[in-house]
């Protein structure tokens, strides 16, 4: 365990704000965690992964617990899948290449994704059709509250779009150590292709029968092509999630725009993307300040340089009060906001 005080916010969050962090604990092993309990006494902590899909609003006083713990492992194989636990700590890309390389299949959509493995199931990270739910065996969390370390199979952990137990009731009380995923072996991968723009890059490429490999090659090429690094420009993703709305608002609002695009949930939701709401109110690519959306995705909020996490979240007010005013649709923050 290392306990450092007073640092910059700056390395530890995509957005690149600068806040100061009071006391930063890197928990680098298991038995960092059992110490855990004698170091914070009861106090409120934060708990954080890369940094990906945070906004920070002010100066954190509480202890941050960095998870770095490290450790990538098949626990189980058969001849049509292998167990791979994957250490909370291990960076989630770095994970999903390791699985192409040994022709481990189920996660190739999910590449590119920043952030740790620990942070996976916490919003059901997802892309491309695939979201990590679909290959969670369990997920292994340490409870600070009585120092025990729970199992929790994935129907327990109750996903959905962009969330799980662990982003709602659970959040802050278990610290995720490792996720175990289900992973299929050569022979028995199902590869999904349904995204326009991953069939559009296959047949340009050429690839009929695409690999995993191809697949996620596919889709880093898409992802670099389109969305901003954030060392180039501070972001944390999408900002929004994509609102699943009632079939008979979609009716209604269809009738008026006929280009909405949209993708239908069930008999009674229809998921309309964020990104084109937020579009037609005339927000793409705008510069406010020191803050923005991006050029190619407005569901991007940048930081250009300097900009605050109030700036930041007020622009995100904003956004949320034109697409309400005009489309009647209340936009949920996906980011996870400190206060
Ligand atoms: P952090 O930002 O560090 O934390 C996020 C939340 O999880 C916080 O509330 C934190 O307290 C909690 N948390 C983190 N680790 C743990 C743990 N071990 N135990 C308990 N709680 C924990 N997301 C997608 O779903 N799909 C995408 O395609 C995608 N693309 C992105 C592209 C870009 C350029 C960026 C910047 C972000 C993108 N994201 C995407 C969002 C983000 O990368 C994911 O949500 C990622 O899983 C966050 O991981 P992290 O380790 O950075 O989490
Ligand atoms: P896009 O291709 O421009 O599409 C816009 C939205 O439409 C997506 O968000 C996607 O919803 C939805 N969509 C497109 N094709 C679909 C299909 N065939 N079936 C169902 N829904 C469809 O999106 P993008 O911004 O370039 O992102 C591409 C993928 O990466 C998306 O899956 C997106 O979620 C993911 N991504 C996520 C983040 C994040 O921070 N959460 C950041 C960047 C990219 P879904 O979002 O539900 O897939």
């Amino acid at each position: 365990m290392n306990i450092t005080n007073n640092i910059s916010s700056v390395p530890y969050n995509t957005f690149g704000l600068e806040v100061n962090i009071s006391t930063l604990i890197e928990l680098n092993s298991k038995e960092d965690f059992s110490s855990l309990h004698t170091v914070l006494q009861g106090k409120e902590y934060h708990i954080l992964g890369g940094g990906s899909n945070v906004l920070l609003l002010n100066d954190v006083t509480a202890p941050v617990l960095h998870i770095n713990t490290k450790g990538l492992e098949v626990i189980k194989e058969s001849d049509d899948y292998v167990l791979v636990k994957m250490q909370a700590g291990e960076s989630w890309h770095e994970a999903v290449l390791w699985a192409v390389a040994h022709n481990y299949g189920g996660i190739e959509n999910l590449s590119l994704i920043p952030g740790k493995c620990g942070a996976a199931p916490m919003q059901n990270i997802g892309a491309y059709g695939v979201e990590v739910k679909d290959v969670l065996h369990a997920v292994t969390a340490y409870k600070l509250e009585d120092g025990y370390e729970y199992t929790f199979h994935n129907e327990e952990c109750e996903f959905g779009y962009r969330t799980s137990n662990f982003k709602t009731i659970w959040k802050d009380k278990f610290i995720i150590t490792s996720i175990i995923l289900r992973l299929s072996k050569e022979g028995h991968h199902t590869l999904n292709t349904s995204y326009g723009a991953i069939e559009k890059e296959l047949a340009d490429r050429g690839i009929v029968q695409p690999t995993i490999s191809d697949l996620s090659e596919v889709v880093i090429a898409i992802r670099q092509s389109k969305l901003p690094y954030p060392e180039e420009v501070g972001n944390a993703g999408s900002f929004f999630k994509n609102p699943i709305i009632s079939m008979s608002l979609y009716e209604e609002l269809v009738s008026e725009y006929p280009h909405m695009p949209s993708y239908p949930i069930d008999a009674a939701s229809v998921k309309v993307p964020a990104g084109w709401l937020i579009d037609q109110c005339g927000w793409k690519g705008k510069v406010i300040g020191q803050t923005g959306t991006y050029k190619n995705q407005a569901l991007v909020l940048v930081n250009h340089g300097g900009a605050s996490g109030k700036e930041i979240y007020a622009l995100s007010e904003d956004i949320k009060i034109s697409v309400r005013q005009k489309f009647k649709i209340d936009l949920e923050r996906e980011v996870n906001v400190w206060r």
